[in-house]
């Protein structure tokens, strides 16, 4: 019996409803075979960061929830929300039930930095506070001591430029987003003046997208400053300025020279951004009190300058500081998984049992979980689009006799998981847009999974 046809769709679980699970769908649906896709979600909710990551500053980010909505339109889509692989149901049992599964789980954790003082009361992760203000179930009762002068942002990436724009901004500037009403309250009482945010390398490396950098200069209660001195490039970075590749980076520091220029109006809040210092320890009597960095210098060829410290040393008092170095995947019980990049070992999308080893028949990965944290949301359509070809190409190889879907609603039903569809989530969907209108908010989330299922269930 071949796979693929009226009489036995290629039945394919997806795992994790992000960015690169609807595009691996969208991919199974366009392609020569009957499909049935099941898109497997831990939340009652999709959309993984495009709900739960973007900013809720950043509208047309999440305009790729239309495209996604309309994926979840076709008839060989069906979601299956609130369910946890590798604790609802064992990875194996669904490599059982379908002809292949195509895990697309992201990277949920942070990177650490591994210095002395990382866990102090006070030094909290971008991951975090992005969950938080985004309203995602698993950082709702987390909080944030905003009443201290000085906050820290380590790293120079767009979720540092997030997390810092959130810091900055007013009330006013945030209350018709979409962002979670106990972030916007607590935001409102914030007393946080200065925002630092830190580089280990220089203003050409910076990873800012220029136009998340630009946005600095026009918030309304912060003033974005650089000391000019800071400006001063080594011979290596201003060729990279001049190279093709260095297009973005040479925008970036006539943006950072906009900073060093602009003026003092007397704005509530400063957001500095300053260069080469690395942290080494973070410092305070049972919690944060002041953050110390070694000073770095550049070298290497361009394009490939590392920090190398000096040996001198700064201190930075300030009570709150949040890491955004990067993310991490997080492994799933039963599925391989290479701790060093926190990914899921993979030739091509084609999950592997250890990093460079033998191809697992019927495994595949896409997105984050796959090539690590990188890229923007589109990204993950190249990306999901060549694991699905994969896929494609192994069609003939694979077991031909699975039950699919019922076969998973079975476990499912005998593990008692309350699992919920894609009307279910809709009807989630409208009741946010409801809670939001009063408030002129595109809507209101529902923070805790219980509310969601109340919902979900009415
Ligand atoms: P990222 O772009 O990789 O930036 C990480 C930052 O952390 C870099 O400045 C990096 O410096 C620094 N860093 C790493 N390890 C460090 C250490 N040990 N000590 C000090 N600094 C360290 O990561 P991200 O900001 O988490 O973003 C993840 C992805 O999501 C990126 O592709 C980003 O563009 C994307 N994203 C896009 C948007 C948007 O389009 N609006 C919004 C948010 C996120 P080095 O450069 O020296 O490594």
């Amino acid at each position: 019996m071949s796979i693929g046809t009226e009489s036995n769709p290629l039945k394919v679980a997806i795992v994790g409803s992000g960015p690169s699970g609807f595009y691996a769908t969208e991919a199974l649906i366009k392609s020569d075979f009957v499909v049935e896709v099941d898109l497997i979600e831990r939340l009652p909710v999709p959309f993984g960061l495009v709900r739960s990551g973007v900013a809720p500053d950043h509208p047309k980010l999440k305009q790729a929830i239309e495209v996604y909505k309309k994926i979840a339109q076709s008839p060989e889509f069906n979601f299956v929300g609130n369910v946890t692989v590798g604790q609802d149901i064992k990875a194996e049992d669904i490599q059982k039930t379908h002809h292949a599964v195509i895990y697309t789980c992201g990277a949920e954790t942070d990177r650490k930095l591994g210095i002395p003082g990382e866990d102090l009361l006070g030094s909290y992760t971008a991951t975090e506070f992005v969950g938080w203000y985004n309203g995602h179930p698993d950082y709702r009762d987390r909080t944030f001591d905003l009443s201290h002068e000085t906050a820290i942002v380590i790293g120079q990436g767009n979720v540092a430029a997030d997390v810092s724009r959130i810091l900055a901004k007013s009330v006013d500037e945030l209350k018709h987003t979409d962002i979670s009403q106990h972030a916007l309250d607590a935001l409102a009482d914030s007393k946080i003046k200065t925002i630092y945010v830190v580089g280990r390398r220089g203003p050409a490396q910076a990873k800012f997208a220029s136009k998340e950098l630009k946005e600095f200069l026009e918030i309304e209660n912060c003033r974005p400053y650089i000391d000019p001195k800071e400006l001063e490039l080594n011979e290596t970075s201003q060729q990279e300025l001049e190279m093709k590749e260095g297009r973005g980076n040479k925008k970036n520091v006539e943006i950072f020279q906009k900073f060093a220029e602009s003026e003092d109006t007397g704005k509530p809040r400063t957001c500095i951004s300053t260069f080469l210092k690395s942290p080494v320890r973070l410092e305070g009597e049972g919690r944060l009190e002041k953050a110390v960095f070694e000073i770095n210098e550049l070298s290497g060829e361009p394009f490939n300058q590392s920090a190398k410290g000096t040996g001198e040393t700064m201190e930075i008092e300030c009570g709150i500081l949040f890491r955004s170095i990067g993310y991490n995947g997080v492994p799933i019980p039963g599925v391989p998984f290479y701790d060093r990049w926190g990914t899921i070992p993979n030739e091509n999308g084609r999950i592997t049992t250890e990093q460079g080893g033998d191809v697992v028949p019927g495994l595949y990965t896409a997105g984050w979980i796959k090539r690590g944290p990188s890229g923007i949301i589109g990204t993950n359509r190249a990306c999901a689009v060549e694991s699905v070809d994969m896929l494609l190409e192994d069609v003939s190889k694979l077991p031909a006799d699975k039950p699919g879907r019922e076969g998973l609603y079975k476990i499912l039903d005998a593990n008692s998981v309350q699992y919920i569809n894609y009307d279910q989530w809709m009807k989630i969907d409208a009741a946010e847009v409801t809670a939001g209108e009063p408030k002129g908010k595109p809507r209101e989330k529902f923070t805790r999974r219980e509310e969601m299922l109340a919902i979900a269930n009415n």
